[in-house]
């Protein structure tokens, strides 16, 4: 181990040092208080061993700073000639683990050394422990949120998502829009191409989706089977439509053959286009709904269409 050893008395500091040598320890050699804490700082050791009574600062004064400092543990020892039973609960209250009586004993030193290591390696591990639990559960919340099949955002997250952004946009009185998508004649394609193809397929459309909501504040997400939602905050009716017809015609140039499509022989999109800005009147599935409306007329007026709701109301 690492050990900090700090004692204002030279002859002390050597025999302790010859011991800790001998016990196959490194030493750093301190001769104060605020040596101990320079020191700690610099070098990070696995134990410290610390006379009590020293000039400038006191043993259980650099313990108390040594524990304000840093938020991990090290394991401390106060040496001194001669504890009171006031100096041993003041060590302890200031953040030290153990007391040895000097002149050392080589044995009972090497037997406490032992038992503060283990104490530090058992703390180590649950430290690594509760660093992997973290990051499992940072993991799984993710997983949680992710749509399995597309990695987009599942409707979990988007519902979420998209409560908060109406209250931000509801705030910041700025326009919010919803793009509901649904592929067409995905049941004839499926029964004719097999479910295996019809899973690809909902991934390249997926993809597609990913790929043209880069904006950080855009979130595409799969809503269920092959129907997915995009909410795109701060956004007028204007840019929703631009982006919902691009997304119309780039999933065309996918080119993906679907001959019992009754649109035409590949595989294409609906689009249904809700905006508002939002008030406290109007809530996320409100949003979810109108879009929706605004898709299934799309369906019903021939299918690879954008439909706005706002011109279904004219
Ligand atoms: P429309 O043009 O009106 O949307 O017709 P449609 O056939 O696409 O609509 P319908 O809702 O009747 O069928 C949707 C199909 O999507 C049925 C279902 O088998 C398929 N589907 C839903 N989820 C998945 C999935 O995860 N994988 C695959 N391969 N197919 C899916
Ligand atoms: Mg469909
Ligand atoms: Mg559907």
């Amino acid at each position: 181990m690492k050990v900090l050893l700090v004692d204002d008395s030279p002859v002390d500091r050597v025999i302790s040092e010859a011991f800790l040598l001998e016990l196959g320890h490194e030493v750093i050699l301190g001769e104060d208080g605020l040596q101990a804490l320079e020191l700690y700082r610099e070098h990070h050791p696995d134990i410290i061993l610390m006379d009590e009574v020293m000039p400038i600062m006191r043993g259980h004064e650099a313990a108390r700073a040594i524990r304000e400092f840093d938020d991990d543990w090290v394991p401390i020892i106060f040496l001194s000639a001669r504890f009171t039973a006031e100096d041993i609960a003041a060590g302890i209250d200031a953040g030290g683990d153990d007391y040895l009586a000097k002149p050392l004993d080589q044995t009972i030193l090497a037997a406490k050394m032992k038992a503060l290591g283990r104490i530090a390696s058992m703390r180590q591990k649950l430290l690594e422990v509760s660093s992997e639990l973290e990051l499992a559960n940072v993991e799984l919340q993710r997983q949680a949120d992710v749509d399995g099949l597309t990695s987009l955002a599942n409707r979990r997250y988007m519902d979420r998502f998209l409560s908060h952004e109406v209250a931000r946009c509801a705030r910041s009185k700025q326009p919010l829009s919803v793009i509901m998508c649904d592929i067409d004649e995905f049941k004839l394609y499926n029964d004719h191409y097999g479910h295996l193809k019809g899973d690809d397929c909902i991934k390249l459309i997926a993809e597609l989706l990913a790929s043209r909501t880069r904006r950080a504040t855009d979130l595409a997400a799969r809503y269920g089977g092959e129907e997915f939602s995009i909410i795109l905050p701060d956004t007028t009716e204007g840019d929703a439509l631009k982006l919902a017809h691009s997304i119309r015609g780039a999933v065309e140039e996918l080119n993906i053959a679907h001959e019992k499509s009754s649109v035409t022989d590949h595989v294409t999109l609906s689009l249904g286009v809700f905006n508002a800005t939002p008030s406290h009147i109007l809530r996320g599935a409100d949003y979810l709904n109108f879009a929706d409306k605004a898709l299934y007329h799309a369906k019903q007026s021939g299918r690879n269409k954008v439909v706005a709701y706002s011109d279904m109301e004219a």
